[in-house]
């Protein structure tokens, strides 16, 4: 299953303006316009702290496109430059009983600028395994030139790249470039905005 998509997700990214006439084709992502806002208000504590907060996002499958209506705020751990969620199956169960796909993640950036660190890197590698559409949004409120970004790994290039790593994710280290030249990660064009989504949320911490 997740070959075939995988192969959707191809025709996607080159035919995107195509418009109407794909959507019934291609796994697009629409989100609600308020996740952005609603994430930061609840980040609000942590970032004045300099702590980073990070929170999951489910969506539901519906002809070719993922609706992302829910946020889930794990339970977590963080500090400055890193955060990771603690009780993750508390996760796993709203994501089951609601049979959303895990189709990324948000996180905070209080006092960094706005970019994927390599350990986000690493997080964003695994969720584009389980759903090659998946995405990370950077929120970095004290970025003058971008507030925030939405990325993912570049695919095959960065995701190959991921793959061989052998420092995997706990520690902050260098990549080396793909060798076809193109970045190991990039925004993603595939995500759009949706004012008209109901939207959900659950902090768990
Ligand atoms: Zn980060
Ligand atoms: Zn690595």
């Amino acid at each position: 299953m997740l070959d075939g998509r995988r192969q959707i997700f191809s025709a996607d990214k080159q035919q995107i303006f195509a418009g109407e006439k794909l959507r019934h084709s291609s796994n697009r992502m629409s989100k609600s316009a308020r996740l952005m806002e609603d994430f930061l208000e609840l980040a609000k504590d942590n970032t004045e702290k300099d702590l980073e907060t990070c929170g999951v996002l489910g969506a539901f499958l519906e002809k070719g496109t993922f609706y992302v209506t829910t946020l889930i705020i794990p339970k977590q751990e963080s500090t400055s430059n890193s955060c990771q969620a603690v009780n993750e199956e508390e996760i796993f169960a709203i994501q089951n009983d609601r049979s959303l796909f895990p189709v990324g993640w948000i996180h905070t950036h209080p006092s960094q600028s706005c970019f994927m660190s390599s350990i986000d890197l690493h997080t964003q590698y695994s969720y584009q395994v389980m759903v090659p559409e998946a995405f990370a949004i950077v929120v970095a409120p004290t970025d003058n030139s971008r507030s925030y970004g939405i990325f993912r790994v570049s695919d095959p290039s960065g995701m190959s790249v991921l793959k061989e790593c052998q420092e995997k994710g706990s520690q902050f280290h260098s990549h080396k470039e793909p060798v076809s030249g193109s970045p190991i990660y990039e925004h993603c064009t595939h995500v759009y905005k949706n004012s008209n989504l109901r939207f959900e949320i659950f902090d768990l911490r």
